[in-house]
């Protein structure tokens, strides 16, 4: 019997709530700029090529070669990105969602925006112990933890794209 093809989930939402939207970004940007500045107090250099390339990535890159084939582009989704990305570029084929590469770019974008922090955090207090940096850390695994792991459970069970979205926390 062949494998049933992967469709929109006509329980999720035409459009999440403004409070869904303002708590996404907010956690989102908390984490750039957190993440940002645990790199800054290992090296400000690599604390500024963090930000840039976060925002770069958020704002711009991800909003074209994601959300273009997304059934929010255009749309006020979880974090109302899909209306940034009309900005940007038409809506493409939602059952070309996250084909390719563009699975794995995505994965490899949020883990490294996750692990390089830590990495270079545990390596600066290992250089140059401060209780304050500890803190930071332990600020920005909480941050990373709510946006990737907690709320991303909520958002994604509540999303039309869940089951032909490879990175979705809820099938
Ligand atoms: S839900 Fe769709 S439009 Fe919104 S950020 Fe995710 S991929 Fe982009």
């Amino acid at each position: 019997m062949s494998e049933q093809k992967k469709d929109l989930f006509e329980g999720g939402l035409e459009q999440y709530s403004t409070f869904d939207v303002l708590v996404d970004n907010l956690l989102i940007f908390l984490w750039i700029f957190t993440g940002g500045y645990v790199c800054w107090l290992f090296m400000p250099v690599i604390g500024w090529i963090y930000l840039g390339f976060g925002l770069i990535m958020v704002l711009g890159i991800l909003r074209v070669i994601v959300c273009q084939n997304c059934y929010y582009h255009g749309k006020k989704c979880h974090s109302a990105w899909g209306k940034l990305s009309a900005m940007y570029c038409r809506q493409g084929d939602y059952y070309k969602f996250g084909a390719g590469i563009i699975g794995p770019v995505i994965l490899t974008f949020w883990g490294s925006m996750a692990l390089v922090p830590l990495i270079l955090g545990v390596i600066s207090i290992i250089q140059n112990f401060s209780l304050f940096k500890i803190v930071m850390m332990v600020t920005f695994f909480i941050i990373v933890l709510l946006s990737a792991v907690i709320l991303r459970k909520n958002t994604c069970s509540k999303c039309k794209m869940k089951y032909l979205c490879p990175g979705s926390a809820s099938k």
